[in-house]
């Protein structure tokens, strides 16, 4: 059998349009706990108790704890070997874009150009009462509940489940799923919709599926083409090596 990462190299080399949808996996050896295959922060903290809007409006203080507690991990955290072999894709011209799940703008940091928020940013905050935007690093979350000079209570400006998906994120991701020749799904359980409908729509169109993850997930034995097991963080690099080869043996025969 033909190794894997040959396989999504030789794919990837022969692509046109290779789109990435990254979840909270890829962000995992940045210190940043996912949702599901990790303990941590989420043993303390149900996700869909505390990442529900009417939690957020019920108890916004309650879900502000476990809010300060993912800021000073994620404020502190830096992009990884997988965030950055992503970004040398675009950098080498094969991938035109990356939709994330994530709000941790990793990235961007790592130099990733063209990112789609999916889920938005927990870079900016809005107040309920106002709409007053604030930058995080200009706010205090070490307070109890953070607030505008109106009052307001701040809210990240992150998607909570309950809570629509950003139109103009939502129609980029659709047209990009649709373009798409090969569809990357990198460290994601593919639970949430409507981001795990992404990859299935790109499939529909004919796209190929190359899917990276440490477990196989609802994609693997429906629609991925290739599964690459492992770690992102470890994957990535060397399906970038494995590109870079080629490229050098395609200049050499020529
Ligand atoms: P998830 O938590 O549901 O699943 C994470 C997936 O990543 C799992 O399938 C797991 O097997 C895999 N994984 C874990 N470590 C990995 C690694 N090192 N390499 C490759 N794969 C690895 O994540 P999701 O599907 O993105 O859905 C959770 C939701 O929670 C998303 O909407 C996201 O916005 C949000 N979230 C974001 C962050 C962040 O911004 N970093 C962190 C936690 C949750
Ligand atoms: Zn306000």
């Amino acid at each position: 059998m033909k190794d894997p990462i040959k396989e999504a190299a030789s794919i990837i080399r022969e692509s046109k349009y290779l789109v990435a949808l990254t979840g909270a996996g890829i962000s995992v050896e940045s210190g940043i706990p996912a949702f599901r295959g990790s303990q941590g922060l989420w043993d303390k903290y149900d996700p869909f108790e505390y990442a529900h809007i009417s939690s957020f409006y019920n108890n916004p203080k309650k879900v502000w704890s476990m809010l300060r507690e993912l800021y000073r991990i994620s404020l502190n955290a830096k992009p990884n070997p997988a965030h950055y072999a992503l970004s040398r894709l675009e950098e080498m011209g094969f991938l035109k874009a990356i939709i994330t799940q994530n709000v941790d703008g990793l990235h961007q940091r790592a130099g990733s150009k063209r990112v789609i928020e999916f889920h938005g940013s927990g870079e900016t905050l809005t107040c309920l009462d106002c709409r007053k935007k604030y930058k995080i690093y200009d706010v205090d979350i070490n307070v109890p509940l953070p607030k505008c000079s109106c009052g307001g209570v701040l809210k990240p400006d992150i998607v909570f489940f309950g809570e629509m998906i950003p139109p103009e994120a939502l129609d980029e991701s659709m047209n990009l799923a649709r373009c798409a020749d090969v569809f990357m799904v990198v460290g994601t359980s593919a639970q949430v919709y409507p981001a795990a409908g992404l990859p299935i729509m790109a499939k529909e169109r004919g796209a190929r599926i190359i899917e990276i993850n440490l477990e196989l997930t609802q994609l693997t034995s429906s629609i991925t083409d290739v599964f690459l097991q492992g770690r992102a963080g470890e994957i990535l690099p060397l399906l970038v090596g494995e590109i870079l080869k080629g490229n050098r043996s395609k200049v050499d025969n020529s």
